[in-house]
């Protein structure tokens, strides 16, 4: 799949990577929300990776973004949060946003992969058309 990875931290950003190139995936790194609203002007992605704390444009205002981008498109790339609050709310708060899902840092391998697989499935939101994804 190609994926759309928002993420400002090296580390973070270096970890899921890896993981995902090695699993057969294209990986394309953003480093904020403004970047990965850029990238997804210029590129179709099957699914975003989002950091919920980014500079300039932060995960959940990008969320709202896209969610608004694709109004009338009948599309919606499932977005993944990574989220380092375990907080209660910090769910609801990415759901409310238009994230489809989430996983907690520190990422673990395991948790990445599963959950990509998941949404790689097809979710019954998932709603693109054809010819988007041949492109
Ligand atoms: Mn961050």
């Amino acid at each position: 799949m190609n994926l759309l990875l928002a993420e400002d931290n090296p580390v973070n950003q270096r970890l899921a990577a890896r993981v995902l190139e090695k699993h057969g995936h294209r990986v394309t790194v953003v480093e904020n929300g403004l970047e990965a609203l850029i990238a997804l002007e210029n590129k179709n992605f099957d699914l975003i990776l989002m950091d919920i704390q980014m500079p300039d444009l932060d995960g959940l205002e990008t969320a709202r973004a896209i969610r608004k981008l694709e109004v009338g498109s009948g599309r919606h790339i499932p977005i993944i949060a990574l989220t380092a609050h375990a907080l209660h709310g910090d769910r609801e708060r990415c759901f409310e946003a238009g994230m489809d899902d989430y996983i907690s840092k520190p990422i673990r391998t395991d948790n990445l992969l599963k959950i990509i697989e998941k949404w790689a499935i097809g979710s019954p939101r998932l709603d693109r058309p054809v010819e988007e994804t041949v492109l």
